[in-house]
Order: structure tokens, then sequence, then C-alpha cells
């Protein structure tokens, strides 16, 4: 690209060494900013070298952009970035305490492309889905069917929100910058205010003849069925993230996420504490004494067997190892905690009462 390779060097435009630090081009900027300022300067050339130090600038002041000059110069730069991306973050009237408030209509043409305030997110916006499951779902895993409505790009129009065959129009209130300017003095001092412009909601453009699939909004609501892999073992506050199949982005850049985010109902039996389960069985005072084998049923359904040792207190968590919860992202599974309850009798025979007596006698 001729335009491209035409450029001056970054380093040359602001006078500094390819080794220079991050505050010496700061300062180098500054100090030619303030000479070239076309408010300042009389230099016929001022505007044009003032816009390609703000450039070179923008690049340079930012690790990840001057990386990729110095490894791509130029042409990796422009194709990397757009305009809007070199400069988003970029606020050149604060470089200078304010003093230069009135910078961005000039930045607007330089770039042949305006700047356009509020339209910085380039991605759709991420969707949340609250999947519920129960405990067995979420042990078990697997593929699931959601349902949601998410907005599409209109395939009628390409996202575009005209009429076949028509074209946006820069929007004739603001010039297609977005914004409205209103700038007042007050003792010498020049305040400008910048609004977003109502005309056009800040877009820069309006729709003349808009599609009529999506009234010129260039996407659609519609219904979409997907089918989501639950890793087994899913717990709350884990996020199974779809990329891509978000919310799509009106002005043409990638969709966003979809953030599906598990809660797990709660069990009549088991109570979760990570990969681990707990149940509580009841045993009567003799069983606790002597001690027993019981059975138990494992979340799956599974058959279960737990001794109970002789002199076993209410409380006792006994552990079946391996009968919990997939772990996420390891192998194995939690423990099954068999929690026992000794049962107190509430109403006794009168055989029970003299057995019961006669055991208190020996102890
Ligand atoms: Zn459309
Ligand atoms: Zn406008």
């Amino acid at each position: 690209m001729p335009a491209v390779a035409s450029k001056r060097d970054y380093y040359e435009v602001l006078g500094v060494d390819r080794t220079a630090t991050r505050d010496q081009i700061k300062h180098a900027y500054r100090q030619l900013a303030l000479k070239y300022h076309p408010d300042k300067s009389r230099d016929p050339d001022a505007a044009v070298k003032f816009r390609e130090l703000a450039e070179a600038y923008a690049v340079l002041s930012d690790d990840t952009k001057r990386k990729e000059y110095d490894t791509t110069g130029h042409a990796g730069v422009s194709e990397r970035w757009s305009a809007d991306d070199l400069m988003r973050d970029f606020q050149f009237g604060d470089f200078f305490g304010g003093r230069f408030g009135d910078l961005s209509s000039m930045f607007g043409d330089f770039f042949g492309r305006r700047m356009r305030p509020g339209a910085g997110a380039s991605r759709g916006a991420d969707l949340r889905y609250d999947m519920e499951l129960t405990l067995e779902e979420a042990a078990r895993g697997g593929e699931r069917e959601i349902h949601l409505t998410r907005s599409e790009k209109c395939t009628d129009c390409g996202g575009s929100g005209t009429k076949a065959g028509t074209k946006p129009l820069s929007c004739p209130d603001c010039r297609g910058s977005g914004q409205k300017q209103d700038v007042k003095m007050r003792k010498d001092v020049r305040l400008v205010t910048l609004t977003t412009c109502l005309r056009c909601q800040g877009r820069g453009q309006i729709i003349e003849s808009p599609c009529s699939v999506c009234q010129g909004s260039g996407y659609r609501f519609l219904p979409h069925t997907l089918k989501v892999k639950v890793p087994p073992g899913i717990d709350e506050g884990m996020i199974i993230r779809l990329s891509g199949q978000g919310e799509a982005n009106a002005n043409g850049g990638p969709s966003g996420d979809l953030l599906i985010n598990p809660h797990i109902r709660r069990h009549p039996t088991y109570e979760r504490h990570g990969a681990d389960l707990y149940m509580v069985q009841s045993v009567t005072f003799p069983d606790a004494a002597l001690g027993r084998t019981l059975r138990v049923t494992g979340l799956g359904g599974e058959a279960l067997q737990v001794a109970v040792p002789s002199g076993t207190q209410s409380g006792t968590a006994l552990r079946l190892n391996g009968k919990g919860m997939p772990k996420v992202g390891e192998k194995g599974k939690g423990d099954l905690f068999v929690v026992v309850e000794v049962r107190t009798p509430t109403e006794l025979s009168d055989r029970e009462r003299t057995l019961l007596q006669e055991l208190a006698k020996l102890q």
C-alpha cells in the first residue's frame, strides 16, 4: 500500500531513539505537540505535523502497539488496528490538562473516518444463561439442549440496516462525528462540551430507507437451540463459555460470548460440599453400640454397604471412597460420607423398659 509506505517512521517523527523509554517518548511528544499545535504554530504544515505526532505517540506510548510496530512497521499496525482503535484509549485533550479540548474533529478528518464516541465496543454483548440441573444431572454431565433468543445480524441487509440498493447518509447535524460540540468562552477559557448527537444517537449516520426486515437496526432477535456440553461434576460458580454465541454486533464486529451459569437444585437426600456428598442415616442405639453393616444408596442408585463399627457415636461420618461427585478437570470422584444419627427410642414396650433398666444398673 503506497499510502502506508510513504508514512514517516514514528521514531523519526518524535525525534527519539528506537530504544527510548516511555518517559522519553512522552517528553518528546509533549515538546513537539506544543510546538506544532495548530492554534499556536505559524508553520503552514503545523496541522499535518501535529496529527503525525499524535499518531506516532498513540502507537509508541502503548507497549502492545509499539511492539507490533517494531516488528511489522506501519503495514502491521494499520492492518491490526483501525484509526479508531489507535486513538480510542488516548485522550489528546487530557494530555495537556484540557488546554486543547477541541481536537476530535481534527483527528476525525485525519483518519478519514469518524471517531465514534461510545462505539468503542467492537464485539457484541455477552449473554448469560441460567441452567438448572438436578444433582444427578450435574454428576452425569453430558450434552444438553438450551433454548434462547438472541440478536443475529440481519441477513436481508447484511447488518447495515439499509434497504437494498440504498446507503446510510452521513448525519447532517453532527457531520458524521456522532457528537455535538458546544463551545463557550469564559474569561479567555474555551469550554468545549461534547454530547452525543441526538439525531443519529452517536452513530454518525442516518438511515433514510431502513431495511424492512429489521427496521433499520441491522439485527433481529431470533430463537435459537444450542447444544451445550456439561462437564460431569459441574458446580455452582463454574461458568461454561461458548465463544461467539452471544449477541451479534450491530457494527459488523464479532458476536459476544454465551456464558452459562449452572444452578444445582437441592437434593432431598444428599448434601454437596465440593466433590463430596453427605447423607444422614439413622441407626438404633444397640446397632451403634454393637456395630453392624448398613445398606445405603449412592447418588446414581448404586447399592452400597457401609460398616458401622461397634461404639459409633452419633454424628460420626463414615467414608465411602470415590462414591461422591466427579471432579471437574481431574480424574476420579469425591467421597460419600454417611453421617450416623443414633436414634433414641421414645416409646418403649414393657420388655424394652425392663432390659434398659437392667442395662442401666450395669453402667
Ligand atoms: Zn435488515
Ligand atoms: Zn449525528
